[in-house]
């Protein structure tokens, strides 16, 4: 965490940031080991704060030996200007991005109740830790490798006993109960189960609908381990797949394998994007692939870097990202393929081994 704090501060010194103050769960997290669902950190160039209340006091001096606590019990009117004070003149960043407009106002009205030397200058900042955070540690590594074995493995579990009948809930649920059985911490979001035409909806919520004979089923599931999250998204048949499910599949595929076999640290993520772009919009499918190529992956789901159309991102050794290509018709279905990969050693390393042919 020590290090995480000084690749911090030495992104605060660039950006001409004094002082940052932590709200965002996961940076939170990330940069302390605070695992606890309230609280802030207040970090400066010598000082780490955490400020949380009397249900984490125990909690944050076990989890987060380094940093300073500073009780923050009541509303926070009453305890920020206390944790501001000593911040006079200086930048003090906060995150835009999570923030309330509540908070915010409360944050505006704390530094404006400091006397006139004492206030510190707000400036909104967006993806600091973030952007360290899109990097990942070698522990990172192995902690998502980890949850993405236990999301493979209750795929596979529910991909052998899957057959006509069983409702769209019921294999979110034998999914979610394996991952629960098997250590997982839960659900890393709402479990994707989509049969037949429903699967024309890239995020489709299960039904109690029964899965038939004859019909393509999305998958696309994820468990949260140790903070950590994963993402597979398998397209399955039940029974013989027929030349439509076959040809869509094919191109699906090839389109997934064509970006894991050639995306590259240095491109950025719309260049990504474009590598299975290309492979869809030959076979005619351009206009059904409407969303990005994937996403990052770590203590959220969806993180730095984004791969898309329109994407800056600039992918790096150490990300963790997903390959997400999938093909959508109307009244038909859908089609999508997901791995996780990590960039490693100049190419990408696929992490999620379930297995992608399946017909049931
Ligand atoms: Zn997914
Ligand atoms: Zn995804």
């Amino acid at each position: 965490m020590k290090a995480r704090v000084e690749k911090l501060r030495a992104r605060m010194d660039q950006m001409g940031f004094d002082a940052v103050l932590v709200s965002q769960p996961q940076n939170r997290r990330y940069l302390s080991g605070f695992t606890g669902s309230a609280g802030h950190l207040l970090i400066t160039g010598r000082e780490t704060v955490i400020a949380t209340d009397f249900r984490y006091y125990e909690q944050s001096a076990q989890q987060a030996p380094d940093f300073r606590l500073y009780q923050a019990t009541g509303p926070m009117e009453g305890w920020l200007p206390g944790l501001l004070a000593g911040l006079g003149g200086q930048r003090l960043g906060f995150e835009a991005a999570d923030l309330t407009f509540h908070v915010y106002r409360t944050l505006r009205k704390a530094v404006e109740g400091l006397p006139a030397d004492e206030r510190p200058r707000l400036v909104a900042t967006t993806n600091l830790v973030e952007s360290l955070r899109a990097v990942k540690e070698p522990e990172e590594i192995a902690a998502l490798q980890a949850a993405v074995d236990l999301g493979d493995a209750a795929f596979q579990h529910v991909a052998e006993r899957i057959e006509p009948g069983w409702t769209e809930k019921q294999v979110a649920w034998e999914i979610e109960k394996y991952m629960r059985e098997h250590g997982g911490d839960g659900t890393s979001f709402d479990t994707i189960v989509a049969g037949g035409a429903w699967g024309a909806m890239p995020h489709a919520y299960p039904r109690e609908r029964p899965l038939q004979e004859g019909e393509t089923v999305v998958i696309d599931m994820g468990v949260r381990l140790d903070g950590y999250c994963s993402d597979l998204t398998r397209t399955i048949f039940l029974g013989r797949p027929d030349d439509s499910f076959r040809k869509i599949y094919d191109v699906v595929l090839g389109a997934q394998l064509t970006a894991e076999e050639l995306v590259r640290p240095g491109m950025t993520g719309e260049e990504a994007h474009m590598l299975a772009h290309r492979v869809i919009e030959a076979a005619g499918f351009g206009e059904n692939f409407g969303h990005g190529l994937g996403h990052g992956v770590g203590l959220e789901i969806h993180e730095s870097p984004r791969l898309a159309r329109t994407s800056k991102d600039v992918l790096a050794e150490g990300m963790v990202v997903t390959i997400e290509p999938g093909v959508y018709i109307t009244g038909w279905g859908g089609v999508r393929i997901e791995d996780m990969v990590v960039i490693e050693d100049g190419k990408a390393r696929v992490m999620s081994r379930a297995p992608k042919i399946v017909g049931a």
